[in-house]
């Protein structure tokens, strides 16, 4: 075992139970590790790294921005955090954006608005968050009790109050809507297996959301920016969310959090209601400046193409029963345990996700096509063997 893994083990807290590989540098969709072995990255760093790994014009964005100025208080304007407020606004139709640094601050930022707006519109008893089995929003203890998956709740009660999971098609079901403040869904499931949505069941939440006052929260921490092949997955969707999170993907490998707000709800938000250090942080806003405006119609395009070479490849393959998923977004459930595809895969130089029984990708979407190529290659080589 190497130093490094020795020390790690020895000083970082156990909650991650990281493969014996050490990566020390990359380009692109290829990686290396102290060893020199080459590894096709299909994972991104749980779809953060957007355009790859040291992306020679984000790295620019980033480095210039660093030289200028690396960070300044919430009480002074900064230009990057003003103009990507602007284009997020832009690109969706949304009013106002709260920035934070993390996919669970995002979530955070959502649930207080909805029950802020909730308890000034529907009165104070109006604060239940209605979320859906198998989902999962975040780690802290308020994403973690909206995260529909008992098994994370274990241990850490009491999780905050105010929170309940059911199966999609049962939120039209409900009693009490009037108490019900906020419907918040992933329109495709990560890490709980690359699941989407039905559009007839989208809809049926909808409407029984429009009818009854309760605000649409869409998570699109993982979902987000290009990541479906649109520029959020509700867009796949015909559908009109009031909040709308998103972080991961959103700089490109820098920390950055986003809560989207419609105009229903942008008012909701007052001076000293919350706030965040890092929250806006320059050096994360010129990098998602740069990530989003290359997340442009034929880039799109391209990554629907790319998801359907996967799907088309893979559905052909011995050893696979499903493959799920939209754009770069792709969930394989394989005869074999995921996991041991995905133990093959890294010997033969490629990185790949689970999530519960299914491998994932969530490759670069800029990743180049003989590349991509030879990482199906490997992983139906390891499927099917
Ligand atoms: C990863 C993820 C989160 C949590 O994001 P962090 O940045 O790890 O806090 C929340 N929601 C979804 C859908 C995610 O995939």
């Amino acid at each position: 075992m190497s130093n490094i893994q020795t020390v790690d083990k020895t000083y970082v807290a156990g909650t991650y139970n990281r493969f014996p590989v050490e990566i020390v540098k990359g380009s692109g969709s290829v990686v290396y590790d102290t060893d020199g072995k080459r590894y096709i990255d299909m994972g991104s760093g749980i779809g953060v790294t957007s355009f790859g790994i040291a992306d020679p014009i984000w790295q620019k964005a980033v480095t210039d921005q660093i030289s200028k100025v690396q960070h300044m208080s919430n009480l002074y304007y900064t230009e990057p955090c003003a103009r990507l407020a602007e284009m997020l606004c832009t690109r969706t139709g949304m009013d106002k954006v709260f920035f934070s640094n993390s996919g669970a601050e995002a979530n955070e930022c959502a649930i207080k608005v909805a029950r802020k707006y909730q308890a000034e519109h529907k009165g104070s008893d109006c604060f239940t968050i209605v979320t859906l089995n198998n989902s999962f929003h975040g780690r802290t203890l308020t994403t973690l009790a909206a995260t529909g998956q008992a098994h994370y709740h274990e241990l850490f009660q009491p999780l905050t109050p105010g929170f309940m999971s059911v199966d999609p098609d049962q939120v039209v079901n409900l009693p009490n809507p009037g108490q019900i403040a906020a419907i918040m869904i992933e329109c495709i499931q990560g890490e709980g297996g690359v699941i989407p949505l039905d559009q007839n069941v989208v809809s049926q939440i909808t409407a029984y959301a429009k009818q009854h006052d309760i605000l649409l929260i869409v998570d699109e921490v993982q979902t987000g920016n290009g990541r479906t092949g649109k520029l959020y997955a509700y867009m796949n969707y015909n559908l009109a969310p009031d909040i709308v999170s998103t972080a991961k993907g959103l700089a490109g490998g820098l920390p950055l959090g986003a809560t989207l707000l419609s105009e229903r709800v942008s008012g909701t938000l007052g001076f000293g209601d919350h706030g965040s250090t890092f929250g806006g942080n320059p050096v994360s806003c010129a990098a998602a400046l740069s990530i989003l405006s290359r997340i442009d119609a034929p880039l799109l395009e391209s990554v629907q193409q790319k998801g359907s070479i996967i799907k088309a490849a893979l559905c052909q393959t011995d050893g696979v029963e499903d493959v799920s998923g939209m754009g770069l977004m792709i969930g394989i459930k394989c005869k074999k345990p995921a996991a041991d595809v995905v133990k093959m895969a890294m010997q033969k130089g490629v990185l790949c996700l689970t999530a519960k029984d299914r491998v994932r990708l969530l490759p670069a979407l800029n990743i180049p096509d003989d590349v991509l190529d030879e990482a199906i290659a490997i992983l139906k080589a390891c499927i099917s063997a």
